[in-house]
């Protein structure tokens, strides 16, 4: 692959940095910034990649050579950790497991920073501008303030949980929530949930799917808030359980439901010492 034959320089205009945003986003910004046509940028960056499929959402390393990091931090004139720092992919060089989300339009305006900007990671909502983030449909929640309720505590009680153990939590929790919303495991969830879904579907008909992730999301964060409990401290109560869910207390659990099963499954928690 032929390195570009133009000398490698900062350009002359930078643009900030908006946290975990994608390479995508982030190189189309700094090419509309300095007037250049993108495929220009990409080729000073030393990535081969057919046009076509280069858009902001793009974050993986097709067409990258082992110097194209080195030559981003060099275009936009700023150290590479410093970009790492707000560019997941930098910081990784691996593409992303997690779909990519816009992030709130909103929020965007108010930075007066134009052009489409990719967030992704652990945020659903924005709870500022009480907007959902993810998938096609991306509701307003107004109809629905407990959940950008739920999102803030959960946000505040979990502060200092590694990424990667808050993904883990709500990989596992969404699995378990949806399984009893299909199948009907709790009566006042299912419930809840129709309710929330009456109220959410007045303002914005979706598909069922997004909109299952939607009214389902106290619940899922609280699902995941006590599994990444569990992993810290002995065996979670039943009762718990139900307080936190704001469900009637079993006084047998169902061994086959699937918080249950999920919990039986997890090793012994270490003991605090
Ligand atoms: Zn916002």
């Amino acid at each position: 692959m032929p390195v570009p034959a133009e000398p490698l320089r900062r350009l002359p205009v930078p643009v900030r940095l908006i946290a975990r945003e994608t390479t995508g986003s982030f190189l189309t910004r700094l090419a509309f910034a300095n007037s250049l046509r993108v495929p220009h940028l990409l080729a000073l960056a030393s990535i081969t990649t057919d046009q076509r499929s280069f858009t902001p959402a793009t974050d993986d390393t097709r067409g990258w050579t082992g110097s194209t990091p080195g030559r981003i931090a060099a275009l936009a004139g700023r150290p590479l950790p410093e970009l790492a720092a707000a560019i997941p992919l930098l910081a990784t060089m691996t593409p992303a497991d997690t779909a990519p989300l816009r992030a709130c339009w909103h929020c965007i305006a108010a930075k007066n920073v134009t052009g489409m900007v990719i967030l992704r990671a652990r945020d659903y909502l924005c709870a500022r501008h009480q907007q959902w983030l993810r998938g096609i449909h991306r509701p307003s929640l107004t109809a629905l303030p407990e959940i950008t309720g739920s999102q803030r505590r959960h946000d505040r009680r979990n502060a200092n949980v590694p990424d990667q153990d808050i993904a883990r939590a709500h990989r596992q929790a969404q699995d378990i929530t949806r399984q009893w919303l299909e199948a009907g495991w709790h009566p006042a969830l299912t419930e809840r949930w129709h309710d929330r879904h009456r109220r959410l579907a007045a303002t914005v008909p979706g598909p069922e799917a997004v909109l299952a992730d939607v009214i389902t999301h106290p619940e899922m964060l609280a699902v995941a808030r006590l599994l990444i409990l569990r992993r810290r401290a002995p065996g979670i109560q039943p009762r718990e359980i139900a307080a936190r869910l704001g469900i009637p207390n079993p006084s047998i659990p169902h061994p086959l439901d699937p918080l249950q099963n999920h919990l039986s499954q997890l090793p012994a928690p270490r003991e605090a010492s």
